[in-house]
């Protein structure tokens, strides 16, 4: 076992998701919860519909408690028993007064997953302000620094191991922009990635379809996961008779090499195109609003929407999603994504990629995955979790995270990959 990590752990930040079990009439609705770890981040939840099946994927006895926002406020008949179980009573309540919490709920949920970019000013007072932010920034790097300034440290460990990199793509590799459509790689960044491949397996665990991501990435080298890691092609592996995962197929690649395609979550394509073709209904009578097919998971942008109608956008989406119990919705930077309910997210597709690889049953093995989103978190925590290798957060601000060191943006991690190239080049 690998110990290099030490014991520290992190708190975490817990995930805000629906915990509403389904409408069939119990009095009470019982959940794990830990008081004092609460920290509520609203960055990933669902609608708050009844649902027929427990749609909760992730252990409740670990970090990811679950409690949707609209009932926190509204629970004061709450009651803590044994210091770990919450009792909620069930109560009538007051359609229109919960659809006004839900409101405010959905929107202080949107303007949190979306901060404001960084402005530049000559204004004195926000220049104090950008100072304070920088040191808030600086300190925040004691948790996690920079992998640059650790680039060492991180190779000492690195050596006699074999690397295997994950990436994710938007801000990561690209730049977050406004048109999703053009989100583009810099041709330095592509040269970085495809001169990094060449030197450890590599593979893009992005939340936009296959397709598309490897249209923008367009290098054959690497291994490509689509939609939140539900759609991964992978290597095909020697002694891999295929009958490891169900919904893995032998298939063949863009170059007619054989690969295995992993789709756990394929019994819901039907019921993705149906919801994308109500959204992008939906959402043709507002302005600034795209919805994007991701094949197994589909986004709303409402990046280029006015503030005023975020509330609409928000309405409308969870109005659609209340037929469909069995997906859910979760909040990213100025995008709605609604995901299949089902237990894979990246971290399971490290995993699988790893397995796939045949680098999974190593000790001399180092996963290092590069990312900027709430969805790599799963990524961070699996390696965090099992002392298997590093996590590197790209942020500009500070934010809690289960991964190791931190880059600031993209450009940072094209340095990175520059240095890992370089150091496996002095090796040789
Ligand atoms: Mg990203």
């Amino acid at each position: 076992m690998l110990c290099i990590f030490g014991d520290e752990k992190l708190s975490g930040s817990l995930h805000l998701m629906d915990c509403m079990p389904n409408s069939s009439d119990k009095k009470t609705l019982k959940r794990t919860y830990k008081p004092k770890k609460l920290n509520l981040d609203p960055m990933d939840i669902k609608s708050n519909h009844a649902a027929p099946v427990l749609t909760d994927p992730v252990p409740i006895t670990k970090s990811r408690l679950g409690i949707h926002s609209s009932l926190l406020p509204y629970s004061p008949g709450a009651t803590f028993s044994s210091g770990m179980y919450i009792t909620i009573p069930r109560r009538k309540v007051i359609p229109s007064k919960l659809d006004d919490i839900r409101s405010s709920g959905w929107l202080d949920a949107m303007k949190s997953s979306s901060p404001p970019r960084k402005k530049l000013t000559k204004d004195s007072n926000i220049e104090v302000a950008a100072d304070d932010s920088q040191l808030v920034y600086r300190s925040w790097m004691l948790k996690y620094p920079s992998a640059l300034a650790s680039f060492e440290q991180i190779m000492n460990y690195a050596k006699g191991k074999r690397i295997a990199l994950f990436l994710d793509y938007d801000g990561t590799l690209s730049p977050i922009v406004d048109d999703p459509e053009r989100a583009f790689m810099s041709p330095a960044m592509r040269s970085a990635v495809k001169n990094v491949a060449a030197c450890f397996p590599t593979a893009i665990i992005s939340g936009r379809s296959r397709d598309k991501v490897y249209e923008f990435v367009g290098l054959t080298e690497l291994y490509y996961a689509g939609s939140h890691g539900m759609d991964i092609m992978g290597p095909v592996r020697q002694s891999d008779t295929g009958d490891n995962h169900s919904n893995c197929i032998r298939s063949t690649d863009k170059q007619g090499k054989e690969v295995n395609l992993f789709q756990p979550a394929s019994e819901f394509l039907p019921m993705i195109d149906e919801v994308f073709s109500s959204l992008v209904e939906f959402t043709k009578g507002i302005e600034g609003a795209k919805v994007e097919n991701n094949k197994f998971c589909v986004s709303v942008h409402y990046r280029n929407v006015d503030e005023k109608n975020w509330t609409t956008v928000a309405h409308g989406v969870h109005g659609i999603l209340k037929d469909y119990p069995r997906l859910r919705l979760t909040h990213g930077r100025k995008v709605l994504e609604v995901r299949p309910v089902i237990d894979w997210d990246k971290g399971k597709a490290v995993e699988f990629l790893l397995d796939s690889l045949g680098l999974s049953e190593s000790d001399d093995v180092l996963p290092i995955y590069v990312g900027d989103d709430r969805t790599d978190e799963d990524a961070f925590k699996v390696l965090r979790e099992k002392n298997r290798g590093y996590g590197i957060l790209v942020s500009s601000v500070p934010k809690e995270s289960n991964a190791f060191y931190s880059l600031k943006d993209p450009s940072e991690v094209m340095s990175f990959l520059k240095s890992l190239v370089r150091w496996k080049k002095s090796r040789i």
